[in-house]
């Protein structure tokens, strides 16, 4: 099937979408939200004839859903952008000039994730524009705030759902199957109060979490000598953040540290927690004196697919088409909105154009990869939603 992708409409909608101040207000002041951008993309939806819904979660914060209705008795298909940015502060040239230079575009979202969101409505609409009626349905989400806590994707869940998802995170263009997940930890260490001079009395929380932070080190080493995941890699951990102590002349009398945990498919919680726990109660059998405890504070599961999956399949053969390449199965460090989804039950898969300067000072995207992921898109949405046996669209 070859479904003609409107190229002259792609690249004018990332355009307009990069223009639009989308920043992530809870991570910048200068944030608008979703609210524009969402508008924006849903009188596109509604112009491909789809079924479209905007669904506020918050102030200025809106998830975009459109659906292109099937003729029935087809698989459906759920596609994944988020429409929030990160912030713009230091950027080179106008962040939301969306300027062309020899075939990239420069600016804020560019590649994270407008472009992807752009390929999205340039496949939706060649599919609309085609005569080809497909069974199953195809969704297109526009989903609020993933860079910071996911309240959008988090919200869409609880109102649509598909047989599998595409999450269109950059990935180079590469077909990525698994992502890591992490866990944010408290740990704590408890001493007593007292004056500077009385070290009878004082027990000191600091150089308690000191004995840990030693053994955590240890443990942050070995687990980068395990097993290595085949796709992401080891686990990791970072001590993020270390707060202990009131005054120069007491003795400290709590300590907080703040760990984040990169967790690898197959790593639970429980496993994770148990490993910190067993620090704790290493270092309390050799000092009574020796109190802490240890708590996850908020996780986000890992990610994975697996390659025969039927939405794995669908999406490589149409790469193949596409490209006139063997696609290229990767794995992302960072964790993204697919968790969710694949957490509901959706069989959920990434892939997303190629460019770079996510989050930093100059962003652009591939323009050309851009197209080439509306095509592949669409193809993948006729290979797993199915071209309807009924008369074709008038
Ligand atoms: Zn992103």
């Amino acid at each position: 099937m070859n479904l003609k992708i409107d190229r002259d409409f792609t690249i004018l909608t990332l355009a307009e979408l990069v223009r639009i101040n989308s920043i992530n207000p809870s991570l910048s002041p200068e944030g608008k939200g979703e609210a524009e951008i969402g508008a924006y993309v849903a009188d596109l939806l509604n112009s491909f004839g789809m079924q479209v819904t905007t669904y506020e979660i918050e102030p200025a914060r809106v998830n975009v859903v459109g659906i292109l209705k099937g003729s029935g008795g087809g698989k459906s298909l759920l596609m994944n952008a988020h429409m929030d940015t990160v912030g713009v502060e230091g950027m080179i040239g106008d962040p939301f000039g969306a300027e062309i230079r020899e075939g990239r575009m420069y600016g804020r979202g560019t590649q994270d994730m407008k472009g992807s969101l752009a390929a999205m409505l340039g496949a939706v609409k060649a599919l609309a524009d085609s005569r080809v009626e497909l069974a199953g349905d195809v969704l297109i989400t526009a989903v609020a705030d993933e860079e910071h806590a996911s309240i959008g994707t988090d919200d869409l869940v609880k109102h649509v759902t598909a047989d599998a998802a595409i999450v269109t995170e950059p990935t180079n263009l590469t077909l990525c199957r698994a992502h890591r997940g992490f866990i944010w930890y408290d740990v704590e260490t408890y001493g007593r109060a007292a004056h500077g001079s009385r070290f009878r009395e004082g027990i000191d929380a600091n150089m308690r979490m000191g004995r840990f932070l030693a053994r955590l080190d240890k443990l942050e080493q070995e687990l980068r000598h395990r097993p290595s995941h085949p796709l992401v890699g080891p686990p990791s951990l970072h001590a993020a953040r270390l707060q202990g102590g009131a005054e120069i002349s007491i003795y400290a009398a709590h300590c907080l540290l703040q760990i984040e945990r990169r967790t690898t498919p197959g790593e639970t919680e429980k496993q994770v927690t148990a490993e910190l726990q067993a620090i704790i109660d290493e270092l309390a059998a050799e000092d009574t004196t020796f109190k802490a405890t240890v708590n996850p504070a908020f996780m986000r599961n890992p990610f994975e697919i697996g390659a025969e999956a039927e939405i794995v399949q669908a999406l490589e053969g149409a790469m193949t088409d596409c490209t006139d390449a063997k696609p290229i199965h990767s794995g992302q460090s960072f964790w993204t909105d697919a968790a969710i989804l694949a957490d509901t039950g959706i069989e959920s898969v990434l892939i997303g154009p190629t460019g770079g300067g996510l989050h930093s000072a100059e962003e652009w995207v591939d323009l050309r990869s851009v197209v080439d992921l509306a095509q592949i898109l669409a193809e993948t949405a006729v290979r797993f939603c199915q071209v309807s046996t009924n008369p074709e669209k008038p």
